[in-house]
């Protein structure tokens, strides 16, 4: 069976890496392409997709950077022995769809054709034996159209019956393909016992509060009964995170703090960020929602409680931070790495939808032939909440 879709080849990638990083745009890096799709294993089905949506993934994806997709798919057939039909000229990109089964594996019993799916993005060996306390450790995981092929952005999708999800019953395809990455990823950030686990009372900053992570993190907060801090860039922002419910929005555009040092900068925005919410009623940060990385890291050890947690997914900024480690051991901080969710905890975050309790902001709904201008508008920094692409 042939599909089309968005991603690159072996031939296009070399032409994009030669140009330097800072030169590169998404677009430039994201092609239609085709592809024969590979005979079903025993563990997959074969989806026709409805709808897919935009993650920040795929910006790494089409900029080649900082590995290109050969060198990921590369990583999971490695990890993956029964892997190697992934391994192919051309690799299809996207982490996020809906659809519905049109093929199942010969193993498949509890999904058959015609059943309406959410796929989720994390694709693991269930019998390695850690997946039954969490498989998010396992060493086999990889991430669907990031690490693996035949991704969203396509007629069909390969995947592995594991990564199926009811799609809820009262949403549009459009709805039932934008927050299985971003929402699941943030459940386990803040709602999860694998991630910070927040409190009722307590009050979380949340970095990027417009974005597709943190328009989903607001929303969590307040049904985890805390408090959330939104940081934003811009006007139009602030007003989407008023509208989900948050407590106080700043806009980080007024904390430009002069620093003499790179460290020392990071002081000053952490101690104007904390007088701020000190003068609007919130004395204190327990949790800090990251995935900006270099450019916020230190801000954010600076900023949060002693004893409090810094949940961190990403490093949209940059991966290399300076930090002043005196601020984490003196004041009894955490850093919790995290990386999407387990199974569990991605079907805990879609039932949410299910049930209506969150609302994902879609902001855009666009065909998926526009991938490439739309991938820019999120490099650029400017889309809010989620961009939707209709197949
Ligand atoms: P979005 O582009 O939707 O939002 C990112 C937001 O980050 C922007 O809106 C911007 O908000 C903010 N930001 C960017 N640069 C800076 C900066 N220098 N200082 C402060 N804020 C900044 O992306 P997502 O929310 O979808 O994803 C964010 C990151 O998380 C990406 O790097 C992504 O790869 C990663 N991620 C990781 C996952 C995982 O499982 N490990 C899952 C999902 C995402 P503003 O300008 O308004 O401040």
């Amino acid at each position: 069976m042939n599909t089309q879709g968005y991603g690159t080849t072996k031939e296009h990638l070399r032409s994009v890496i030669r140009t330097p990083i800072d030169q590169r745009q998404p677009s430039k890096g994201i092609i239609p392409v085709r592809l024969e799709v590979p005979e079903l294993q025993a563990d997959e089905v074969l989806v026709e997709v409805r709808a897919s949506a935009i993650n920040y993934n795929s910006v790494w994806s089409a900029l080649g950077h900082p590995l290109t997709p050969f060198q990921l798919i590369n990583g999971h057939v490695r990890r993956n022995s029964s892997a190697g039909d992934h391994n192919l000229d051309v690799a299809i990109f996207g982490s996020d769809a809906s659809g519905v089964i049109v093929e199942t594996g010969v193993g498949v019993t509890r999904w058959k054709h015609g059943d309406e799916v959410t796929i989720h993005c994390s694709v693991v060996d269930p019998l390695d034996p850690i997946t039954q306390s969490d498989a998010m450790l396992s060493k086999t995981q990889s991430i669907w159209g990031y690490e693996t092929n035949f991704g969203a952005f396509a007629e069909y999708a390969k995947v592995k019956a594991s990564q199926l999800l009811p799609k809820p019953s009262h949403v549009s395809w459009e709805v039932a393909a934008s927050f299985g990455l971003t929402l699941s990823t943030a459940y386990r950030m803040l709602i999860s016992p694998n991630g910070a686990h927040i409190r009722p009372g307590e009050v979380c900053l949340i970095w990027g509060a417009a974005g597709g992570l943190g328009t989903f993190a607001i929303q969590l907060c307040k049904i985890a009964g805390a408090r959330a801090v939104a940081v934003v860039s811009d006007k139009k922002k602030e007003e989407v995170c008023k509208e989900l419910g948050a407590d106080l929005v700043i806009n980080r555009a007024e904390f430009d703090a002069e620093a003499q040092d790179e460290v020392q900068g990071h002081l000053l925005t952490a101690r104007a960020i904390k007088k701020l919410a000190s003068s609007r009623g919130i004395p204190k940060i327990d949790v800090v929602f990251e995935h900006v990385g270099a450019a916020t890291l230190m801000t954010s050890l600076a900023l949060v409680e002693r004893g409090g947690r810094i949940a961190i997914c990403g490093a949209s900024s940059g991966y290399e931070s300076t930090l002043d480690l005196r601020y984490l051991w003196m004041d009894l901080k955490k850093i919790i790495g995290c990386h999407f969710a387990n199974y569990l905890e991605a079907a805990e975050a879609a039932k949410l939808i299910e049930s209506g309790a969150i609302a994902p902001y879609i902001s855009s709904v666009r065909p998926l032939c526009e991938i490439g201008s739309l991938l820019d508008h999120v490099y650029a920094g400017e889309s809010v909440g989620k961009i939707v692409l209709n197949h």
